[in-house]
């Protein structure tokens, strides 16, 4: 026996010893087709397609690299290659459309697997772990979408078809869509969903009309139970796009197929969409996502540094929820930034840290919180003039405002009652009493429009410090 033979036997061992270790079953799904050869210093792991590899890379790493020391004739080093032999679909990621539509059945998958085999085949994008339903934290703004997307979820092709979330960026369209597939994989029954980007769409399309290949990139998509497209906006002025599109999506809908599509804004506002793909995306349910009102910031800042190992506290959260109330991703970038300053100081994360962390590091003098700014925010965030809120009206839209300021005053600076009523247009101390007594009792009674104006003038003016 030569030493090329030696080392062959050997690697022939390394699968046997890994199908002990997993079982028959799983061995036979994903290592039938796979090849193990010698190299200079240790294996080579080959699999006739990508993501059997990928697979195999994630799922049975330290399976191989146990097996391999156990076989001493073997060096330690793993190469994890597409088999150049048997691949039938190098060069797909590049635009190139694969000869062969659909995936060869594996006996011993469970549709879950199976699902998410068919959904990393023909989706560009991989599923982002962390947008899944419970990870969605649900407000006013968007209810409607969430709503909508889980029931599509759960039944696909039944209820809103097609479902056309919009809104601006940063607002959960591309969370909701992945929470969409992550719950249609979990079926029990077999479903085939493409999740992609309105960008590959295109790519692809001009892909297969190059390679006059255009009956293969139609069969891809006609033939799909969930077909989800992210960013439709970019259909914008591509016309001919716009028409396979446009026959794509009549023949899933005709056959009761779901389609999910997302925008950055509502179908009509679609620059140069043909209208009658402008009817087709308003024949389901178009629902918009809105900015998240302050709890729902504050909830999603909590959710997010929990999934992030340290979950913030309220006066924080509060701080980073008043500061950022725009876009999403920008207050989690916000937290990480919190949680990363925290880690780099090695400090417990307080509100000036937060503060700290915020203003890029640069700490200023640690002004107190003043009457004059609190009249100047309460007066922005209720939507009247400063002076207003400080003159003798007594309308109720002009009362109501100047009572909550009153309430801070008194509960945020250590100014006296007749102080206080000095600033507020010189009042009597028993109307900054009366009036601070009164929202205050308001609170106590549950009332939620009221904690939420107070809790975010509030965050506001302590992060000012
Ligand atoms: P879009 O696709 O609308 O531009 P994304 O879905 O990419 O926005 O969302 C941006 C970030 O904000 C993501 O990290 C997402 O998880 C997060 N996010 C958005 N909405 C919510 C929400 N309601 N709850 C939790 N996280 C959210
Ligand atoms: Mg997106």
């Amino acid at each position: 026996m030569n030493e090329r033979t030696l080392a062959c036997d050997a690697a022939a061992r390394v699968l046997t010893l890994v199908k002990e270790r997993i079982g028959e079953a799983h061995f036979d799904s994903w290592f039938s087709n796979v090849t193990c050869i010698p190299s200079d210093d240790g294996l080579e792991v080959r699999a006739p397609m990508p993501f059997i590899l990928e697979w195999i890379r994630t799922k049975y790493h330290s399976v191989l690299v146990q097996a391999v020391a156990e076989v001493t004739d073997i060096g330690s080093d793993l190469r994890y290659v597409v088999d150049p032999q048997t691949s039938s679909e190098t060069g797909e990621r590049d635009g190139r459309i694969p000869s062969r539509p659909d995936l060869p059945p594996a006996p011993t998958e469970t549709p879950f697997e199976r699902n998410a085999r068919y959904l990393r085949r023909y989706s560009d994008i991989q599923l982002h772990e962390e947008y899944r339903f419970e990870n969605f934290v649900v407000g006013s703004g968007n209810q409607l979408p969430n709503a909508a997307a889980l029931s599509v979820a759960e039944d696909p092709g039944a209820t809103y078809n097609p479902l056309f979330l919009h809104g601006a960026v940063g607002l959960g369209k591309t969370h909701l869509m992945q929470a969409i597939c992550h719950g249609l994989l979990a079926h029990e029954r077999e479903i085939r969903v493409v999740y992609l980007t309105c960008e590959t769409f295109v790519n692809q399309f001009i892909a297969a009309i190059e390679a006059g290949k255009l009956e293969d990139f139609r069969q891809r998509y006609r033939r799909v139970d969930v077909l989800l497209v992210d960013d439709v906006q970019f259909l914008a002025r591509k016309e001919r796009t716009q028409e396979e599109f446009f026959h794509t999506f009549n023949t899933l809908h005709e056959n009761r197929r779901q389609i999910v599509l997302s925008s950055d804004c509502s179908p009509k506002e679609i620059p140069n969409l043909e209208q009658r793909l402008v009817s087709r995306f308003k024949m389901g349910l178009v629902a918009q996502l809105h900015p998240p009102d302050f709890e729902t910031r504050v909830a999603i800042v909590k959710k997010k540094s929990r999934l992030k190992g340290t979950e913030l506290g309220h006066e924080v959260a509060a701080l980073i929820a008043a500061r950022i109330t725009s876009n999403i991703r920008e207050l989690e970038g916000a937290v990480t930034k919190v949680l990363g300053y925290g880690t780099l100081l090695g400090r417990d994360i307080d509100l000036d840290l937060a503060r700290e962390a915020l203003y890029d590091g640069v700490r200023g003098e640690t002004p107190r919180i003043g009457c004059d700014r609190i009249i100047e925010l309460t007066a922005a965030h209720f939507g009247i003039g400063k002076t207003e809120l400080q003159s003798r009206r007594r309308t109720k839209s002009i009362v109501h405002p100047r009572q909550v300021g009153m309430f801070l005053a008194r509960k945020l600076t250590r100014h006296s009652l007749h102080e206080i009523g000095t600033f507020f247009g010189n009042r009597d101390h028993s109307t900054v009493l009366h009036a601070a007594d009164k929202i205050g009792r308001a609170l106590a009674d549950g009332d939620e429009e009221l904690k939420s104006h107070v809790a975010q003038l509030e965050a506001l003016l302590k992060g000012d410090r």
